[in-house]
C-alpha cells in the first residue's frame, strides 16, 4: 500500500510536508475488525497520560460531529490522533489514512469505476502537470481492497460474516475499546461491539 501511495505520490512531487489543508479533519467511517484492533494496537504502546487526552479528544470529535450531522452538515473535525497536524500513531493508522490523498481508482462489485482526484494540493499538482487530463498517475484500490478483505477474513477467523458490520470513525473506535470478536446472534442490534474494559495503562 505504501509502496503504491509512494510511487504516485512521487510521480506528483507531491508531500504534505507544510500542507495547510491538513486532511485528518475530513469525516470517514471505517470497516474492518483488523484496523481497529491494529489501532488498538498502538493506543496500548502510548503513555497513560497520552490515553486520557486522547479519550477525551475522541469524545468531543463523537460530540462535534453528531452536532454537524444534526444541523445536516458533512463533519470537519480534527481526528482525536492529530498532534500539531501530525498523527501519533502513524504507524498504525488505518487504510484511509494510508491511500488519501493521491489520485485513486476502485473498481465497484457490479463493475462500476470510482475515481478519485485526490486532495487539494494534489489537484493542483496535477492541473500543472497534466493539463490534458491524461495519463495521470493513480493507485488502483481495487486490489488493495480485496488484499485487506482477505486479511480481515484470516484475522476473524474466517467468521466475519458472523459478526455485526463496522462503520466507525477513529473516534469511535477509540471510545468503544478493542473490538470483541461476539457473534452476532449473542448481542442486541446496534450495540456498540467494542469492549469496555480498555486498559489505560498505569
Ligand atoms: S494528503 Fe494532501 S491535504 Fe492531506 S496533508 Fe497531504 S498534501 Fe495535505
Ligand atoms: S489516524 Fe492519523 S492519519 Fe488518520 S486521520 Fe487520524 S491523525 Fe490523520
Amino acid at each position: 500500500m505504501e509502496q503504491a501511495y509512494d510511487l504516485v505520490a512521487n510521480q506528483l512531487q507531491l508531500t504534505c510536508t507544510g500542507c495547510s489543508d491538513n486532511c485528518c479533519d475530513s469525516y470517514f467511517q471505517h470497516h474492518t475488525y483488523l484496523e481497529w484492533s491494529y489501532l488498538w494496537q498502538g493506543l496500548y504502546q502510548l503513555p497513560s497520560g497520552q490515553q486520557r487526552l486522547i479519550l477525551q479528544k475522541a469524545a468531543e470529535y463523537e460530540r462535534r460531529c453528531e452536532s454537524a450531522q444534526l444541523r445536516g452538515e458533512i463533519p470537519g473535525v480534527m481526528c482525536p490522533l492529530n498532534e500539531s497536524g501530525r498523527c501519533i500513531l502513524y504507524m498504525h493508522r488505518l487504510m484511509v489514512c494510508r491511500t488519501h490523498g493521491v489520485p485513486a481508482t476502485m473498481v465497484r462489485p457490479d463493475g462500476k469505476i470510482l475515481r478519485f482526484p485526490g486532495c487539494f494540493r494534489c489537484q493542483e499538482l496535477v492541473d500543472r502537470s497534466y493539463p490534458d487530463g491524461r495519463e495521470i498517475p493513480v493507485v488502483e484500490r481495487t486490489s488493495l481492497l480485496r488484499r485487506m478483505v482477505v486479511l480481515e477474513q484470516k484475522f476473524l477467523g474466517g467468521k466475519r460474516h458472523l459478526l455485526p458490520k463496522v462503520k466507525m470513525t477513529i473516534a469511535a473506535m477509540v471510545l468503544a475499546g478493542p473490538p470483541t470478536m461476539v457473534h452476532c446472534s449473542d448481542r442486541q442490534q446496534g450495540e456498540v461491539h467494542g469492549n469496555s474494559d480498555r486498559l489505560i495503562r498505569e
